[in-house]
Parts: C-alpha cells; structure tokens; sequence
C-alpha cells in the first residue's frame, strides 16, 4: 500500500537513497536529510499511512519498538544523553512529508533549539475537559 508520490514510499522502495540506520519487515529508521542536531533519525512504516491519526494501533506500535531500540545506539554514536522524539501531524502542527514518521533527535546542552512556550492566559480548563470528555463519549 504504498503513494506514487511519496517521497518516503521512494525511500522504503530504494528509489530514493537514504542512510538506513534500521530496517525490519514492517519498519525501516535513516537519517534524515536536513537535520536538527547530528545523528537526527526518521522512523518509519513500510507501508504508507499519512500521519500518526491514520496509522493503526498496531503500526505505531512496532514503531514504538524500533525506536526504543535504536535511540540508545544513535544517542551513543553521537554523545549525546538527551532526545526529543516526536511527530507532526498535520501542516500546521509543521508536517511537510505526509507519511508516518518519528523523529528521533538527539539533544545537547545549549544546543539553542528552543521548546514551544507554556501560556499563563486564563482557560476555563474545566470546561474545556468536559467539551473533550463529551467528544470521547467518557
Ligand atoms: P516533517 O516536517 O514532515 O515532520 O518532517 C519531514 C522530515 O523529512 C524533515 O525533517 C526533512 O528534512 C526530512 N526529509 C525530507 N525529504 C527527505 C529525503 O529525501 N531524505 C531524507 N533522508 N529526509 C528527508
Ligand atoms: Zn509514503
């Protein structure tokens, strides 16, 4: 099930080359092409699901495993102690390739990459929960 389109689907296929750090059956991690720090890794499903809400359970699953496994070894490789390990979903969450992928990050200190920001702002959180418990139907 893969997209003509897709640059990912290209690398999974080797039409596109990539450093491959990983690959299993279902799963392949490479390094990504412009990264945030050294040893910035890409985990990915073979099979092509646009982003983490399409993917099913058991795909985020595996690449759950993959990327429990090889974080320490990148993390090793680059000396770093530190990773964010993240996704994006949607282009204004800043997903530019829509296939499924975690990014796994390694971080240093005073790296200057700066995390988003918390707000102090007033919300009604209470009923901001309720709206979304209503919506879960919990
Ligand atoms: P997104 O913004 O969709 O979460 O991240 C996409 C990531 O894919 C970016 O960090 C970008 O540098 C990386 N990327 C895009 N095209 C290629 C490519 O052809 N090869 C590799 N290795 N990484 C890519
Ligand atoms: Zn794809």
């Amino acid at each position: 099930m893969n997209s003509n389109d897709c640059i990912f689907c290209k690398i999974v296929s080797g039409d596109i080359p990539s450093q491959r750090v990983y690959e299993d059956a279902d799963t392949i991690a490479f390094l990504d092409i412009r990264p945030v720090n050294v040893g910035h890794t890409l985990v990915i499903p073979k099979a092509h699901f646009a982003n983490m809400l399409e993917t099913p359970a058991e795909v985020l699953h595996a690449l759950t495993d993959v990327s429990k496994k090889i974080a320490p070894g990148i993390l090793k490789a680059v000396g770093s102690d530190a990773m964010n390990w993240s996704t994006n979903n949607g282009r204004a969450a800043g997903q530019l390739v829509f296939h499924m992928h975690f990014h796994l990050i390694p971080r240093f200190p005073a790296d200057g990459h700066k995390m988003w920001q918390g707000s102090d702002e007033h919300q009604d959180f209470a009923a901001l929960a309720k709206k979304i418990r209503e919506e879960l139907g919990s």
